[in-house]
């Protein structure tokens, strides 16, 4: 696959979506930046097998569905990071299925927007905090197109332990 911008773009809303999923304990098979049906890129998850927001919304299906959200708005933000803008163009598929999602445990339009809001600066603050891991998971889905869930922990754990030798190597110096 030839390096371009846009690619690298797709690489980070993925790798956004993957670094998400795996700091909310979501369950996901695998992610990709190879095009599917309709998508630039892909992961590959499915939602526990009780989970019915629209019949339910009790706190367990509230949990799941902040957590699913905070995965979707995840890679918009990663991508709007990486471009160095705020706008989330292009987004409308993960923006419309976390809006729809959360809309089943609110009561009112004014909830919503308030839930969207702070569910969306979660995601944010979970790119910004994780941003090196995003950037690693990028890079390898450059590389190799496709990443099980393994790998994704795999690339996440280095840079957890480069980032560990880096503080240990500076206490040294002190
Ligand atoms: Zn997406």
């Amino acid at each position: 696959m030839r390096r371009t911008i846009a690619l690298t773009a797709t690489a980070y809303h993925e790798a956004g979506h993957a670094v998400a999923a795996h700091h909310e304990h979501m369950r996901f098979r695998s992610v990709t930046i190879r095009p599917g049906a309709g998508n630039l890129g892909h992961l590959a998850y499915r939602m526990p097998g009780w989970f019915q927001p629209d019949v339910e919304a009790d706190a367990r299906h509230r949990r799941l569905v902040e957590r699913d959200a905070r995965v979707s708005f995840a890679g918009p933000a990663a991508e709007a990071r990486f471009k160095g803008r705020h706008n989330w163009r292009g987004a409308s598929d993960d923006l419309d299925q976390a809006v729809s999602l959360l809309g089943y445990v609110c009561g009112s339009n004014g909830e919503l927007e308030a839930y969207v809001r702070l569910i969306r600066m979660q995601a944010q603050g979970l790119m910004e905090r994780h941003w090196d891991e995003v950037q690693a998971v990028a890079e390898a889905l450059l590389e190799r197109e496709c990443l099980t869930a393994a790998e994704v922990a795999a690339v996440i754990d280095r840079v957890f332990d480069a980032g560990a030798h880096g503080r240990l190597a500076l206490g040294d110096r002190l």
